[in-house]
């Protein structure tokens, strides 16, 4: 069975092709500047990269172009279009409509739709993949997986804020969490590596990109997370904030002449590890030989400071926790940020390995806590295509 991944944003398009007799992906692409100027789609597979450079006015014509590359002669991967089994669609919002991935059909595409309100950066763009796949697929059969359905599993005082109840049952303000699917694989790839069932292990997954959110999962479930409604709460990241206290947001706008909409873009887009250090969003930048001081590193020690708050305050919510784990781009590749979070943890029973932690090899488990540490610190690239293929398999058989 080979499944299709689509993961469609606002002018771009990411897509895997997996086989699943061994879940390997036998090809993999990138659609750009879609309904832009110079839209170009990259294509890799056979060890190869081949880009196109025609027109993709809007997504149908990008998944045209991704579905022409998978079935070419001279780049492709497969003799038709029939050989893709499913496709798995990947959705950010689901609200509280669905609490694990669904088989799309209109009602649950049309909730979708309308999930966009809370989503608007992300589920629309989501809708236009799902939508563009079904007009040149017509008969294959689609699935959504979701952001936010791994943490449907949070009790309601964990997920509640501290406002009026009425405006959670009105208009469902409340936590949601994201980066599900990715949470998800690497909290159930560590009781693997443990030798133990989900169910049996306490873990802290530190998921460190751009975007970067803390979950508590216990027992398999995510009972706890850092991001909330939106993705704007929790640690600062590449270019948001995090938490601020909401009383920030109207002095600011007094203070600038700002309007709302000016003043969550700031948030969401000029914040973070970004403006703390006025130069990068990008961790790499900001921690380049020489560059590593200052605002800088400033910026760098506030970040992990945040992460590991949110570490503590987890492993008292599960009174205890086995396994901690580092993955994404910044958790799977930077010695300095996971040494600052975990590093100083013994009264938690860490004994956190200092050299292991330097030596790690990328692109693979590491265990970077010494091997009688009460608590395990590993180090797991996600997979969230893979999550997202598996979800799809399991529905669409
Ligand atoms: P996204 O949220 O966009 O999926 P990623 O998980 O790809 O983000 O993470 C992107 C971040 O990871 C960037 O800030 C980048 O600097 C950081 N990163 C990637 N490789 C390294 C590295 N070798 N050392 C430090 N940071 C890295």
């Amino acid at each position: 069975m080979k499944i299709l991944v689509i993961n469609a944003g606002s002018s771009s398009l990411k897509y895997q092709l997996i086989d699943m007799t061994n879940e390997s992906v036998i090809a993999k692409g990138l659609c750009e500047r879609i309904a832009i100027d110079g839209s170009v789609l990259t294509h890799k597979a056979n060890g190869k990269e081949t880009v196109f450079n025609n027109d993709m006015p809007n997504h149908e014509v990008a998944i045209k172009m991704v579905l022409d590359a998978l079935v070419s002669p001279e780049c492709g991967v497969i003799k038709s279009m029939d050989e893709i089994s499913a496709v798995g669609h990947r959705v950010v919002h689901s609200a509280e409509d669905f609490t694990e991935s669904v088989l799309i059909n209109d009602e649950v595409l049309a909730i979708c739709e309308r999930n966009s309100e809370l989503a608007p950066l992300h589920n629309p763009a989501n809708v236009m993949g799902i939508k563009a796949c079904q007009s040149v697929m017509p008969n294959t059969p689609m699935v959504a997986v979701f952001d936010t359905a791994f943490h449907s599993s949070m009790p309601d005082y964990a997920y509640l804020y501290g406002i009026r109840y009425d405006h959670y049952k009105k208009y469902k303000i409340r936590k949601y969490g994201f980066h599900g699917t990715s949470h998800m694989f690497v909290s159930g790839e560590a009781a693997k590596y443990m030798g133990k069932k989900p169910e049996e292990v306490k873990v802290i997954t530190c998921h460190l990109g751009n975007g970067s959110s803390i979950a508590a999962v216990d027992g398999g479930k995510s009972v706890d997370t850092s991001m909330g409604f939106t993705p704007l709460e929790g640690v600062p990241m590449g270019t948001r904030s995090g938490n601020i206290d909401p009383s920030v947001i109207e002095y600011l706008m007094q203070k600038e002449g700002w309007d709302i909409a000016r003043t969550i873009k700031y948030l969401n887009k000029e914040c973070g590890v970004l403006g703390m250090s006025e130069n990068s969003s990008d961790f790499r930048d900001l921690m380049a030989p020489g560059k590593f001081d200052g605002l800088n590193k400033l910026a760098v020690d506030a970040f992990a400071y945040n992460v590991k708050k949110y570490v503590g305050s987890y492993a008292a919510v599960m009174n205890g926790v086995d396994c901690i784990v580092f993955t994404a781009g910044v958790g799977e590749n930077d010695p300095y940020i996971r040494e600052k979070v975990a590093g100083q943890l013994s009264y938690m029973g860490v004994d956190f390995d200092v050299d292991a932690n330097k030596n790690f090899k990328r692109g693979q488990i590491c265990e970077i806590s010494k091997p009688d540490s009460k608590v395990k610190v590993l180090v797991i690239p996600t997979n969230e295509e893979l999550v997202i293929a598996r979800e799809t398999q399991r529905l669409a058989k």
